[in-house]
């Protein structure tokens, strides 16, 4: 018996001893191919010597100084960094936050959204819109913007009212396409006008921001939107003074094979919320990217922003997210995993051909979903009851393959998905190991669990 609180108490979990590249082990000595780099957060890999090494000299010089009373080398030298590979409109001005993680970073971003307002003299903007199938987080200002009913549910009564609209879920279009995704970008468009329709109907007087993932991660297993719909969310909130609000925890720095994913649409978001890969697992940080025109508001009024953690620039958090940038650009990291995105791709679509049970492939960069059905043809999830993307995940970890599977995220009962997500240093060989575990899983949940095939 331990006193551990672990994510679910009625489970065992192995002991993690060690790790190296993409290989994790436990203390039996098993191997894990880490497929999904943790929860798409170690996108290095495991034990950079480098990076180990620039947080053991912060820890040498010094380890932790209140951001109340100092500013550390490594926080200032990792803004200016984060600034200097931003959307090009913001290097003016632009000032970085930086937190503990994902979820800090949501929440920031929303009080500095709100903060900005009353600065500004609109203090009556207060209200954030958001989209159903997203994940924000699991602090309780990130939850009521997150759109995924069966992580809300317990939660309901102390979350806030829902001002969610709906996403842009190729798959699952409103118009009812397949067996494919929607192609349309009619569709993309008339997703993207219902962000109008929610402001107009709460009144662009009380509407601050919207928030929303550009690639959705968790909650919807990697579903791009379509080509239009950006351009025209920034384009709704631009005309209504609406600030956009780009969370990219998940794809942020090179996930998705560019800086930013809305890069892919050359969108410049107001603010952008980071966790996840800017540090890559080595230490708790997360970051929030302020444009300059929002950091202008305070810089001409009170000048502070009435916010703050305990470990807000951490020092040596700091260190190592400056280290993994480094590493990233030393290595010409980013422009790998574009160039090798279309070798996952492929891997993945040569299962789609063996599974019925993959009903869509989706993705940009290593951020690749599997969505899987009863039903190709007609899209039927699968009864909920099976659990199957538990179930793949499960049978994945015995074979020493780490996956990141989603469910309930349809109607927050039905719907699976399966996420890869590998460190963007895998090796060739390493991926064709990943696909032939895969590959295992998958025929032995067919065969053993009586998924149809
Ligand atoms: N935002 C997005 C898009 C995420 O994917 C996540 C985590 O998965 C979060 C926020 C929350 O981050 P954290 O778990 O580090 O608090």
């Amino acid at each position: 018996m331990s006193s551990f609180f672990y994510r679910n108490l009625k489970r065992t979990y192995p002991t993690v001893a060690s790790a190296s590249g993409v290989f994790l082990y436990d203390t039996t000595g098993k191997r894990y191919l880490d497929g999904c780099s943790g929860a798409v957060v170690c996108n290095l890999g495991h034990g950079v010597k480098e990076i180990n090494q620039a947080i053991n000299q912060q820890l040498e010089n010094v380890a932790y100084a209140h951001t109340s009373q100092f500013v550390s080398q490594s926080a200032l030298d990792l803004a200016e960094r984060l600034v200097s590979v931003a959307p090009s409109h913001w290097r003016r001005g632009a000032r970085i936050y930086f937190t503990s993680g994902g979820s800090e970073s949501v929440e920031t971003a929303i009080k500095m959204a709100r903060a900005y307002f009353v600065e500004h003299g609109e203090p009556d903007r207060r209200i954030c819109l958001s989209r159903w199938h997203s994940y924000h987080g699991s602090t309780l200002g990130a939850l009521s913007l997150t759109g995924h009913p069966a992580r809300r549910k317990p939660y309901l009564p102390l979350l806030g009212t829902p001002t969610h609209i709906n996403t842009d879920y190729r798959y699952r279009c409103k118009c009812g396409y397949g067996p494919g995704p929607c192609p349309s970008q009619q569709c993309a468009r008339h997703r993207a006008d219902e962000l109008e329709e929610a402001i107009l109907l709460h009144g662009p007087e009380s509407v601050m921001a919207f928030i929303a993932e550009p690639i959705v991660g968790a909650a919807l297993g990697a579903a791009v939107p379509g080509d239009s719909y950006w351009a025209r969310v920034r384009e709704i909130c631009t005309k209504h003074g609406v600030l956009l609000i780009a969370d990219e925890v998940m794809t942020g720095l090179g996930r998705t094979g560019t800086v930013f994913a809305m890069n892919h649409w050359d969108i410049e978001p107001d603010i952008i919320t980071l966790g996840k890969g800017l540090s890559a697992g080595y230490m708790p940080l997360g970051a929030v990217l302020a444009a300059g025109n929002v950091v202008s508001a305070f810089e001409r009024k009170s000048g502070a922003f009435e916010h703050g953690f305990t470990y807000s620039g951490h020092p040596v958090a700091c260190a190592a997210g400056k280290a993994c940038l480094e590493y990233m650009d030393r290595h010409g990291l980013i422009a790998r995993v574009a160039e090798r995105e279309s070798e996952l791709f492929r891997h993945a679509r040569e299962l789609m051909l063996k599974y019925d049970f993959i009903g869509d492939v989706r993705g940009r960069g290593f951020l690749l979903g599997f969505e899987l059905v009863s039903n190709r043809d007609t899209k039927e999830p699968f009864d909920p009851h099976l659990g199957v993307s538990q179930l793949i995940a499960r049978e994945a970890f015995k074979e020493g393959l780490l996956v990141y599977p989603g469910s309930g995220f349809i109607d927050g009962v039905q719907g699976d998905h399966v996420m890869l997500a590998p460190p963007f240093t895998i090796t060739d060989a390493e991926m064709d190991e990943l696909f032939s575990l895969l590959d295992r899983t998958l025929a032995s949940v067919v065969e053993n669990l009586k998924v149809p095939q």
